[in-house]
């Protein structure tokens, strides 16, 4: 690593458990203790040769190894350009049915993040393809797009399992909502169709106070519902305890690897403020 990557890795240590396994290993084990379940996720994205891809695969199958011989309670998230989007369909999903075919041995969840549009459809449809073999497997699914060309009752009636979130990546304003008031109605419209027609398991990923009590009343009118909370390292952890403490399913997506720079990027357009906490952090 360079030293350049070190203090950047030293900086945003905040959101990232750190550059190796290892340290994401120990990070989620301390949310387990703490009464969390975790998503872990091995930083990268848009590998551009097979190389890439297959290299960033096999680090996925050492980290479903390694999750299984540490008795963690975790699952993984990928990015599918990180495992060969952008190299070709079948390198990618060659690469995604490998991890899923060596989770199913551990029963371990397998969740793929949505990135930014361009890969909306191919995401969806290695999904849905990846779903007909291997069941516990889950998708995000991004409020803030204005038209889905593959909507939510699609994923949900395929037996799909859906993670709801805002959406992080800089989009057009013809493809997404930009303003905060109609992404959050659209996740309260998706929120509601969650609860109501999903059969098994979905997230709820998101800090936003508002739309968690709103998510609490929903679940309270459907006490059934199988659902979880999912909230990133280093954000909102006061909400987080609290939500454990109340008898919610938590699980904290935790980062890891040298890879953080696109990671960190959308951490800080989030939130501008934390623009400066870091300056301060490298004072
Ligand atoms: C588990 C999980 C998985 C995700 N997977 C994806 C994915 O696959 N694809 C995708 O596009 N997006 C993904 N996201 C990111 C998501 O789209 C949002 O960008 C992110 O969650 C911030 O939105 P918010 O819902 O928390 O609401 P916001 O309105 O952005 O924030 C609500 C409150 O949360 C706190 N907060 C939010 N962000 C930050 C921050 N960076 N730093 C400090 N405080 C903050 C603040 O208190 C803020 O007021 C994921 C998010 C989570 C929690």
């Amino acid at each position: 690593m360079s030293i350049y990557e070190h203090l950047v890795l030293k900086i945003a240590r905040r959101w990232v458990a750190g550059s190796s396994m290892q340290e994401a290993l120990e990070y989620a084990r301390q949310a387990n203790s703490m009464g969390m379940k975790t998503i872990i996720n091995y930083l990268g994205e848009h590998s551009i040769s097979k190389e890439e891809a297959e290299s960033s695969t096999d680090e996925y199958i050492g980290l479903l190894d390694a999750i299984h011989s540490s008795g963690i309670d975790g699952s993984i998230s990928i990015k599918l350009t990180q495992i060969g989007l952008d190299v070709d369909y079948d390198t990618c999903i060659g690469n995604l049915m490998r991890i899923v075919r060596h989770a199913s041995i551990y029963d371990t969840f397998v969740w793929i993040d949505m990135e930014s549009s361009p890969y909306y459809e191919h995401t969806v449809s290695m999904y849905l393809d990846v779903l007909k073999h291997y069941k516990h497997t889950g998708l995000a699914y991004q409020a803030y797009i204005k038209e889905h060309s593959l909507d939510i009752m699609h994923i949900l009636e395929s037996g799909g399992i859906v993670r709801l979130v805002k959406g992080a990546y800089r989009e057009d304003a013809r493809i997404v909502y930009r303003s905060k008031r109609y992404v959050n109605s659209s996740f309260r419209r998706l929120m509601r169709i969650l609860f109501k027609h999903s059969k098994g398991m979905f997230a709820i990923a998101t800090h936003d106070n508002m739309l968690i009590e709103e998510a609490i009343a929903l679940s309270k009118e459907q006490p059934a519902k199988d659902f979880e909370f999912q909230m990133l390292k280093g954000i909102r952890d006061d909400l987080k305890h609290m939500l454990v403490r109340q008898g919610f399913r938590v699980a904290e997506y935790i980062p890891y690897g040298i890879n953080i720079s696109g990671y960190v990027y959308r951490r800080i357009r989030e939130r501008p403020a934390n623009l400066l906490l870091l300056a301060r952090s490298l004072l």
